[in-house]
């Protein structure tokens, strides 16, 4: 009889088994096969993986710069190194293609390489002779004990929006991944500490909701970084911030692409059905909805139609494969169900990918794409996040029309458009309400020099992460004023201090 692995925590330098007996089944979505058992660590070993980082916080943040550089730097070698072998693991536990996979650790590594620069990031500022003899200095400190709670879609990418940047900025920092796919997660672990992070800076909490809400009231917890869906963002958000912290939490999205009458059809189709059915629609920038403006609608559908029905649905793991399987068979079901529902209400359903199967791999969790012709906003496939490969077309009658579209949606994420003018897109970068705008560009994820983050019911908190907005959410400023030269006038002055 086979003995599956199990997938420990991360504390104090090295696998920790925890005291928690309880565990959860990781699955290969491709073939439905249990192939690990995650730890699911208890409130008490949160506590102490929680001590342990605020000792070690104390002792990071006096890290030099140069010091944390190095690191970085060291980190940043290991992971490159290490990349394929990241992105096997994330296929196997996640179900996405390998090229999807690598692809996330690239992005990832792009963070460290940004977070390489800490010495002008950690840069404050001096106003010499602020007052007569009185100079003021602005310096960004760490905040202390930083966590992060990421979610299965990227296992690895997310976790490293954060990380490097709050390591860089001088804080400890505990990552409670998505139980769902966990591996990823002590690959990182492993590598810093071989890049020289000491112990206790950074550690791994697997788990569920027990763990996350053990994190978000833990007295000597100071931060928390969220990514998930809008619900538990919500939650999230409410109970840290109730507890005294400082929180961004990234909910969830319903992105939409908006195409015009003069767009390149062709060039519009091909980014819709990739953005659609890339990762299998579980992206946090999938684009769920094309804003066909009239009268491109029969055209554009005839273009995105034929395209979907091409797409390879298979096991990631095989070359070749364009879209894999979805996390879970729950999941799956779900999914199918929102087609059916959106059938229900009059949508046509143009391409149908209920029902596929794999050769091979008949216990996997596999949609194919569907596309959704003629669906309104009352409809729930619509209104709710679906997070699978489904796309549905909404046809309005004018700019405006899609402008208000995306503007009465609750989310706020990501959102493009597809234009041959210059104009209708500055303007639509002024009007639109979401976080990161595309212009011809369906998934606008910006490079890891700037911050990553949408709008309303996709972002509680107001900073995104990673770039300088990271930067913000991890340090704390602390102004000092002072005098070095001989005071010009002896003795007590009760009056409000004034500048001279
Ligand atoms: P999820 O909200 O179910 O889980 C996210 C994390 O929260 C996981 O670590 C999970 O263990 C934990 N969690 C789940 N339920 C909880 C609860 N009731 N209380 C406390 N903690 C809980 O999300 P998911 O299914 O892992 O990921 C998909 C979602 O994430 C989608 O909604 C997607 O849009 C969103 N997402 C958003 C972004 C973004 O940048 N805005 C990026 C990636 C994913």
């Amino acid at each position: 009889m086979s003995v599956l692995p199990t997938i420990d925590h991360w504390h104090d330098g090295a696998a920790w088994a925890g005291t928690s007996e309880r565990t959860a089944p990781v699955r290969n979505p491709a073939t439905g096969d249990e192939v690990a058992a995650v730890r699911l660590a208890s409130a008490a070993d949160t506590t102490t993986v929680v001590r342990r980082a605020r000792d070690a916080a104390d002792d990071w943040r006096t890290a030099s710069l140069s010091k944390r550089t190095k690191v970085l730097f060291g980190f940043r070698q290991l992971l490159d190194e290490r990349a394929d072998e990241v992105a096997e693991v994330i296929t196997r536990q996640h179900g996405k293609v390998r090229s999807d996979a690598f692809g996330e650790v690239q992005r990832g590594l792009e963070v460290v390489e940004f977070a390489c620069g800490v010495g002008s990031l950690l840069k404050g500022s001096h106003s010499e002779q602020a007052s007569t003899g009185v100079d003021v200095t602005s310096i960004l400190q760490p905040v202390g004990v930083a966590v992060g709670i990421t979610p299965f879609n990227f296992p690895a990418m997310v976790p490293l929006w954060m990380v490097p940047v709050a390591l860089a900025c001088g804080n400890a920092f505990v990552l409670k991944p998505s139980e769902r796919d966990p591996g990823a997660s002590l690959l990182l672990a492993e590598m810093l500490a071989e890049a020289g992070l000491p112990a206790g800076v950074f550690s791994v909490l697997q788990g569920d909701r027990e763990v996350v809400d053990a994190l978000l009231t833990d007295p000597l917890v100071d931060a928390v970084s969220f990514v998930g869906s809008t619900p538990v963002a919500r939650h999230v958000y409410e109970t840290a911030t109730a507890a005294g912290k400082r929180v961004q939490a990234l909910g969830g999205a319903k992105n939409h692409q908006v195409v015009l009458p003069d767009a390149d059809l062709d060039a519009a189709a091909g980014a819709a059905v990739s953005a659609a059915y890339g990762s299998a629609g579980e992206r946090c920038m999938a684009i769920s909805v094309v804003v066909a403006v009239d009268p491109v609608g029969d055209a554009l559908v005839e273009r995105i139609a034929k395209l979907a029905a091409e797409v390879v649905v298979a096991d990631g793991a095989e070359p070749g494969t364009d879209m894999g399987p979805l996390i879970t068979a729950e999941h799956r079901d779900r999914v199918a169900s929102m087609v059916d529902a959106g059938e229900q209400a009059g949508a046509a359903v143009v391409v149908d990918g209920r029902g596929l199967s794999v050769a091979g791999r008949p216990g996997g969790f596999f949609l194919g794409p569907s596309l959704l012709d003629h669906v309104t906003p009352d409809m729930t496939v619509y209104r709710d996040e679906i997070f699978g490969p489904v796309l549905c077309v909404v046809r309005v009658p004018s700019y405006d029309a899609a402008v208000a579209l995306v503007r009465d949606n609750p989310y706020g994420n990501g959102v493009s458009l597809f234009t041959r003018d210059g104009g209708a897109a500055r303007r639509f970068t002024f009007e639109v309400e979401a976080g990161m705008v595309g212009i011809n560009v369906p998934i606008p994820v910006p490079m890891a020099y700037y911050s990553f983050g949408g709008w309303n019911d996709s972002l509680f908190g107001d900073t995104h992460v990673h770039g300088p907005e990271g930067v913000h959410f991890y340090t704390r400023s602390k102004v000092v004023t002072s005098r070095w030269d001989e005071p010009a006038t002896a003795g007590a002055d009760l009056g409000f201090p004034t500048n001279t």
